[in-house]
């Protein structure tokens, strides 16, 4: 598909859609495998440190209070070729660590100063790893991510592991970490996070006028963004929705998580949507959602509360550990808050931390009597037929029988 035909497969019913140049400039950013964009902001602010990282949660707000541009790296979709990456990685895992690889070698990542690894699984660990290898010239940091939630344990730890990551993006050309600043950027970031907050309100209460596919494009375009630009687009996009003629269709509710680093093509998220589906939540850019709440700004020890804000508002999915949180509450509370039908359950193809938690999560929909199905994708998928016929019985099943065994 084509990005025209992506604009005019979600015109609305009369005049011409208040959001098709909004939606095509975000598609043109998802496209951008070559960074044009970042490399324009970097002319535009010289000496300015540019810090990629996995399309997991990362601690943006850290990069622009030093200055910086944080990057979503979000692998090579459909349209990289992997000729190098396959020799750094095993047949039998995911594939975005290949793509990135690839990006890396093939100079499309040159742009980014710095790459972070959050340490959400083995592959992003060994990536890591890697990249240290591979660009002993670019700052690559591992970010070790906490696994006890109590301030004095796991805070600490998380928020000395920040100031060390701040410290070495200073020693790399990063300006130094001044707490106001921190402040801005958390403040930043809340806009952001706001901003999000009504797209996907706007998704559950009103899903014939923001897509699924469209949420999708609008929060990935904003990988590359500082978090005032992204807030403002997503702002914008949100009340020009609101003026589309369009009308409500007969389709199911669907919650659909386990998506939430290697990214599915957008056009697998529309073929669930030709097949009757309303995703009306999804973990799709996990990273820009993961903290569920505001930052503390205001906060004496900004860095201690950027670390407080991943400990006690990062939501309960896979790639975090959840302590003594029960097992797929939060998903039945999702799909509660969201009044969804049911689940699919979408993972990366060899995607650890969702194929392990995902036989959990079933037996919790199958006890709350959420109907729910599963397939699985890998970034470069280019045939939907399958899963759209899948998707189609499902969502037909939904509907007459409410439950599916
Ligand atoms: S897709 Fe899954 S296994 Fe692969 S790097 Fe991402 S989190 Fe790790």
């Amino acid at each position: 598909m084509s990005s025209s035909d992506f604009v005019s497969q979600v015109a609305p019913i009369k005049a011409a859609d208040p959001c098709g140049a909004l939606l095509q400039r975000c598609r043109t950013l998802v496209e951008d495998h070559e960074l044009n964009h970042v490399k324009q902001w970097k002319a535009a602010n010289p000496g300015a440190f540019v810090m990629g990282h996995m399309p997991i949660y990362a601690p943006r707000a850290l990069v622009e209070a030093q200055g910086g541009l944080a990057v979503a790296v979000f692998g090579g979709g459909e349209e990289v070729d992997i000729i190098r990456g396959d020799s750094y990685f095993q047949s039998y895992i995911c594939h975005i660590p290949r793509s990135t690889i690839e990006l890396g070698l093939g100079g499309q990542l040159d742009v980014l100063d710095g790459m972070m690894f959050p340490s959400i699984c083995d592959v992003i660990r060994n990536l890591g790893g890697m990249w240290k290898i591979l660009f002993p010239n670019k700052y690559s940091a591992y970010v070790d991510l906490p696994q006890n939630f109590a301030q004095g344990i796991g805070g600490k730890f998380y928020a000395h592991e920040l100031g060390r990551i701040a410290e070495e993006m200073h020693k790399f050309g990063a300006q130094k970490l001044e707490p106001e600043k921190l402040r801005q950027a958390m403040r930043d970031e809340n806009l952001r996070r706001a901003a999000i907050g009504k797209l996907d309100e706007l998704r559950r209460t009103e899903p014939h006028r923001c897509l699924a596919s469209e949420a999708y494009l609008l929060v990935r375009a904003g990988g590359g963004l500082l978090a005032k630009e992204h807030a403002a687009m997503i702002e914008e996009f949100v009340l020009a929705a609101k003026k589309r003629d369009t009308r409500p269709r007969d389709n199911v509710r669907v919650v659909l998580v386990g998506a939430f680093c290697e990214q599915a093509p957008v056009d697998l998220i529309r073929a669930l949507e030709k097949a009757g589906c309303d995703i009306v939540d999804d973990d799709f850019q996990l990273g820009m959602r993961m903290i569920e709440g505001d930052l503390d700004a205001e906060a004496e020890d900004p860095l201690l509360a950027l670390a407080m804000g991943f400990i006690k508002k990062g939501a309960a999915v896979a790639s975090r550990y959840i302590a003594d949180e029960v097992k797929g509450k939060s998903l039945i509370d999702k799909v509660k808050a969201s009044k969804a039908d049911g689940v699919i359950f979408a993972a990366a193809s060899f995607c650890d931390p969702a194929l392990l938690d995902q036989p959990m999560l079933e037996v919790a929909m199958d006890e709350a009597k959420i109907p729910h199905t599963s397939f699985k994708y890998a970034e470069n998928t280019g045939q939907f037929q399958v899963i759209r016929e899948q998707a189609g019985a499902f969502s037909d099943a939904v509907k007459l029988w409410g439950q599916v065994e």
